[in-house]
């Protein structure tokens, strides 16, 4: 606390706003930041309640991305507290975390970054950190010291790798206090990243594109290596990739998304002669072990993978402070030149994330490999110490526990509107990654994330079902359920009147395309590593037909024949097969305004009325149908197989 003049609290939420700024610039930079890494902060004065002004640094909080944060994504916390917590000889990380949770001058806070301490001692106002991939190709060479000297020259602070978090802070704090001065606008962390701090954020931002701008200069002046032309897409089959995914799940002890990358740079990459010997070496910044671990698997023997993991587990758990628990032993990047890049995870978007990483991993090794002399990353034990350093877990704990169905896969047909979308809207809630098929146009943008995959296609074209499956599955790596909403109405005649080809388009698409999408999928859905679950989508009108409907009732009578016929058969293979039979929804493309009106006048009711017309009264829409079709696919539902459920809210001709 200062009894000087309070500042007012405008100039301070200038200085917060400042930073916000350089922090999104740096975090809107894939090449400097990825996903949730680096960190920045401003010192700025803090006014209390009482009107006391407190000197504090105003940090980034957990689980606020760069990318994306606001002012209320820096935890305030007191200078002076910070610079007697780095007087201690000694500090655990439970014991730090604690302190700068309970120093927070604002309770409601996040938790401060566990590089809050670092940030504090810097004199300067404004300091930032990213872990651009520059500066992790010139940290994780054989030569990497000298040539960061090179490079740089006496304008930056160099700093052998350090453990982040206090030991990282007492480090910095020793080095400046021998080697700090005016000129220093930097620290180059080996193996970890880049700190520029300076009086304004905009300076100090300028500092950290300026440094990495002249490992550009430098890295033009060394010739460019010879890359291997990339090879042509390998064409691996649907269920190779599905019984890839079976055996990494069961490693996992879960269901985990496997998406493949066929980029030009990843098979380039993959096609290496040295690929198990260069990313069999570690990860660019021991940030990423969480995302990635600590080498991807080359080829696809996962059980050798698994066992290599829990030799290194065992090598290095006596390193832990107190007791660790082994991880699951199961990669999450895969590297094949027969397949291209698999990355793996609990859920699309962490596979997404492992991919984005990886890219970046790729051409640092490239170039530390092929332009720079060799490629030497931090070795296992650090990794070791990252990886099962609890505040590094905790980041993923941020999360919460992951949703009901992470990690599973639903195949859904006629997903662009109606019950389909209504389907496919319910497995996304529960955290289930869905190929969605329709023939309409705006599948593809039916829903937004990485857990969609919409993919126009006609299903009653058996090839283009097939491609369209592959391509999912690629996406994805298998499928656990299917649901078959796609469906027609067709003209509303009597039989007398009844057009042949009309009835033959009903039974296309309601019939022939489930039959052959079955017997494609079937093969995909045995290798479910939760067992398989198909709901077809019936009708009331197969227990209770309606005049002019024959087409329809007779498709939907024969699918759910189709249904009760793979329940039987693949019982055996651990798939559920059941049937919902929804009746009068109207919130779906089956129903225009001029049928709607038509069926109520032949019932002499008003559309309302109509709606309505059950025993419950009430109306069935596509989102309750939605909902029911995902509890049924649930594992609720595990020892139901073969049955039909009316969704219709009560009829007397089906009860
Ligand atoms: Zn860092």
């Amino acid at each position: 606390m200062n009894d000087a003049e309070p500042n007012n609290s405008g100039s301070i939420d200038i200085l917060i706003d400042e930073c916000v700024k350089a922090s999104r610039l740096l975090g809107g930079d894939q090449s400097l930041v990825l996903h949730g890494g680096g960190n920045t902060s401003v010192k700025a004065p803090f006014l209390d309640i009482t009107g006391a002004v407190i000197d504090a640094l105003y940090v980034k909080g957990s689980g606020w991305d760069l990318a994306s944060i606001e002012a209320p994504g820096f935890a305030p916390l007191p200078l002076q507290r910070m610079h007697a917590l780095l007087e201690l000889e000694q500090l655990s990380d439970a014991d730090m975390m604690r302190e700068l949770s309970a120093a927070r001058l604002d309770p409601v806070a996040p938790q401060p970054s566990v590089e809050a301490l670092l940030h504090a001692y810097l004199p300067h106002q404004s300091v930032l950190h990213s872990h651009a991939d520059l500066i992790l190709t010139l940290t994780n060479l054989r030569d990497g010291d000298s040539l960061v000297r090179e490079v740089f020259g006496d304008r930056v602070i160099y700093v052998p790798y350090v453990m982040p978090g206090f030991e990282l802070a007492r480090e910095v704090k020793r080095r400046w206090e021998t080697e700090g001065n005016s000129s220093i606008i930097g620290m180059v962390l080996m193996n970890h990243g880049l700190f520029t701090f300076a009086e304004t954020a905009e300076v100090a931002y300028a500092n950290h594109i300026g440094l990495i701008g002249e490992v550009e200069t430098y890295l033009a002046s060394v010739p460019a290596s010879e890359r291997e032309a990339a090879a042509a897409v390998p064409h691996i089959c649907a269920t190779e990739l599905a019984k890839l995914r079976h055996q990494l799940s069961e490693v996992a002890g879960r269901p985990m998304i496997l998406s493949r990358d066929t980029s030009p740079e990843t098979l380039s990459f993959v096609g290496r002669n040295d690929l198990a010997d260069v990313a069999g070496r570690g990860p660019v910044t021991p940030d990423h072990v969480i995302r990635t671990k600590r080498t991807p698997m080359i080829g696809q023997d996962i059980s050798a993978y698994a066992t290599d993991y829990r030799g290194y587990f065992d090598e290095n758990k006596d390193r832990a402070a107190s007791p660790v628990t082994m991880l699951d032993p199961a990669p999450r990047v895969v590297l094949d030149p027969s397949i291209g890049m698999l990355t793996a995870g609990i859920q699309a978007k962490d596979a997404a994330i492992a991919n984005d990483i990886y890219r970046h991993t790729m051409a640092v090794i490239s170039t530390c490999e092929d332009r720079l002399g060799g490629w030497v990353p931090l070795s296992a034990d650090h990794l070791f110490d990252v990886e099962y350093w609890d505040l590094e877990q905790a980041k993923l704990r941020l999360s919460g526990p992951p949703p009901s169905m992470a990690g599973q896969i639903g195949v859904v047909t006629g997903s662009a509107s109606g019950i389909g979308k209504a389907c496919a809207a319910a497995l996304l809630d529960r955290g289930a990654a869905v190929i969605g098929m329709d023939i309409a146009d705006d599948v593809e943008l039916a829903f937004d994330g990485p857990a969609w995959c919409g993919i126009k296609v006609d299903i009653t074209d058996a090839d283009a079902h097939r491609e369209a499956l592959a391509t999912g599955i690629d996406r994805f790596g298998g499928v656990d359920i299917v649901v078959m909403a796609a469906g027609i109405f067709g003209a509303s005649t009597p039989i007398g009147d009844l057009e042949a080809d009309d009835w033959r388009r009903v039974m296309s698409v309601n019939v022939d395309a489930v039959a052959e999408a079955l017997r494609q999928l079937h093969p995909i859905l045995v290798l479910s590593p939760v067992g398989g679950r198909v709901a077809m989508i019936g009708s009331k009108n197969v227990s209770a037909p309606g005049a002019g409907a024959a087409a329809y009732s007779a498709s939907k009578a024969a699918l759910t024949q189709l249904a009760r016929v793979a329940a039987i058969e693949w019982a055996a293979d651990g798939i559920r097969v059941n049937t919902v039979h929804p009746d009068a929804v109207f919130d779906t493309g089956l129903w225009t305004d001029d049928l709607l009106a038509s069926r109520a006048e032949k019932y002499g009711l008003t559309v309302d009325g109509y709606k309505r017309r059950n025993l419950l009264q009430t109306e069935v829409t596509t989102a309750v149908v939605g909902e029911a079709v995902a509890l049924l696919c649930s594992d609720s539902f595990a020892a139901t197989t073969g049955a039909q459920i009316p969704i219709d809210g009560g009829n007397e001709r089906t009860i």
